[in-house]
């Protein structure tokens, strides 16, 4: 199972830059414990541009990532993080973090290092977040695709996964109702689709 962070996990907020910013929604805990019950490994897959933007360094992520740990109950397996910016990006940067790379979603580089780090099946999986970019990331994988009401406005992410062909699998309130969705759903709509293995490296 592969969550967004921001607007998925806790609430959205103009980047988060210190654990106490950090609130994960109320329902999370036990949806996530539920997941795990069932069998799914759970992995945090989430842009943070504003390591590249200068707002926080990756010491501070990792305690932000520390915290989210806390109030979920620990039952979170691993997070994956893109701290970069693509060139050209409006603002003031960190130089070492400024290049098109391919783990920033809607890249697939996140997933890939997940899957590949962590021995993860890819078939019966399921992406989970509140924007575009995190359904697009897990395209060219057979994994279901659920989008959540509860962190950016979903309509302009529905037209532009439209006009992808990406179209969620469901559009859900939250978190919690994704999961009831996901464990009540049985094979995900691209059980038999084999591009996975052979889609190219981003
Ligand atoms: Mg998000
Ligand atoms: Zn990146």
């Amino acid at each position: 199972m592969f969550l967004d962070r921001d607007g998925t996990l806790h609430v959205e907020r103009d980047f988060c830059r210190t654990p106490s910013e950090v609130a994960v929604f109320p329902a999370v805990p036990a949806a996530l414990r539920s997941l795990r019950d069932a069998g799914y490994r759970i992995v945090v897959v989430t842009n943070q541009s504003g390591v590249a933007r200068g707002f926080l360094d990756e010491t501070a992520l990792a305690r932000i990532h520390d915290e989210i740990q806390r109030q979920v109950g620990g039952v979170i397996d691993a997070f994956f993080h893109c701290p970069h910016l693509p060139e050209g990006s409006a603002g003031p940067v960190v130089g070492a973090y400024v290049r098109r790379c391919p783990c920033r979603k809607p890249g697939n580089g996140l997933l890939r290092d997940a899957i590949d780090l962590l021995d993860l099946a890819t078939r019966g999986s399921w992406v989970v977040g509140d924007s575009a970019r995190d359904l697009l990331a897990a395209r060219d994988f057979p994994i279901g695709r659920v989008l959540v009401r509860s962190g950016k406005p979903v309509e302009p992410s529905l037209e532009e996964l439209s006009a992808a062909h990406c179209e969620p699998d469901a559009v859900v309130d939250d978190l919690e109702a994704a999961v009831r969705f996901v464990l009540g759903s049985g094979p995900t709509p691209r059980q038999d689709d084999a591009r996975a293995i052979s889609a190219p490296r981003a």
